[in-house]
């Protein structure tokens, strides 16, 4: 008999390893995996070419108009064996991870009628249920009637280390502490605006990955999400 499909929610603090254990996840259970804040990176991306940020300055106005003109999706690719980000049509799945864009998303993330709209598109995706999501409010406002919410946390120094090194392989340049600012920085937009905000839902189950390799973590998912099923 086929195993009942639920629903996955995957959130925590920036850059601790969210992306690569729901995508590890989804793909060993057949799930489809929805990196929620990519939509954020992708209106972010819109919004520094489309010149709506003025340094830190945002011309919310503007792009509350634009609004209708930004469409994001997701589509698989089979030579990288994942799904990437569309923007209008264009695959801007390098872009988005880029500093310029982690320096700005958390002030486009904080737009109330942006998360209005990206909460609506992703709770249609989650329709059929059967996803692995993760983010900042996918158990607490996204799905908060999902079967299965973890939490994720590391220190502030290991997610930047290890973030340095995704970005050296990539072959963008950075420092330790301008990695280390993003990653407060964001956390503390993040956890402290008025919609969504990051925080542990009450039923969350907490990871604080550290010290975990990624067969331990790995593992310990897979037998969390068993006992739901
Ligand atoms: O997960 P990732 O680091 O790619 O997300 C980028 C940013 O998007 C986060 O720092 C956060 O500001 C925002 N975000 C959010 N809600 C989500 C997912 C991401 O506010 N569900």
């Amino acid at each position: 008999m086929d195993k009942k499909k639920i629903i996955i929610a995957i959130d925590g603090h920036s850059s601790c390893g969210k992306s690569t254990m729901a995508k590890d996840l989804a793909k060993t259970i057949g799930y489809a995996y929805i990196d929620s804040g990519a939509m954020y990176r992708a209106i972010t991306l819109y919004s520094l070419e489309n010149k709506l940020f003025h340094g830190n300055e945002l011309d919310s106005d503007g792009l509350k108009k634009e609004l209708k003109n930004i469409h994001v999706s997701f589509r698989f690719n089979p030579e990288a064996g994942r799904s990437e980000t569309y923007l209008n049509g264009r695959n801007v799945e390098k872009e988005i991870r880029s500093m310029e864009v982690a320096d700005k998303v958390s002030i486009i993330a904080a737009i109330g009628f942006i998360r209005e709209e990206m909460v609506c598109q992703q709770q249609a995706m989650g329709k059929e249920k059967g996803i692995v999501m993760d983010g900042r409010d996918v158990g607490t406002v996204v799905f908060p009637d999902s079967e299965l919410k973890i939490f994720v946390t590391a220190s502030p120094e290991i997610r930047a280390q290890r973030r340095l090194d995704e970005l050296k392989v990539k072959g963008e340049e950075a420092s330790f502490e301008e990695v280390l600012n993003n990653l407060k920085t964001r956390d503390y937009i993040d956890s402290t605006r008025k919609d969504g905000p990051l925080k542990q839902a009450d039923d969350a189950l907490v990871l604080d990955n550290s010290h975990l390799t990624i067969e331990e973590q790995n593992k310990k998912l897979l037998d969390w999400y068993r006992a739901r099923v």
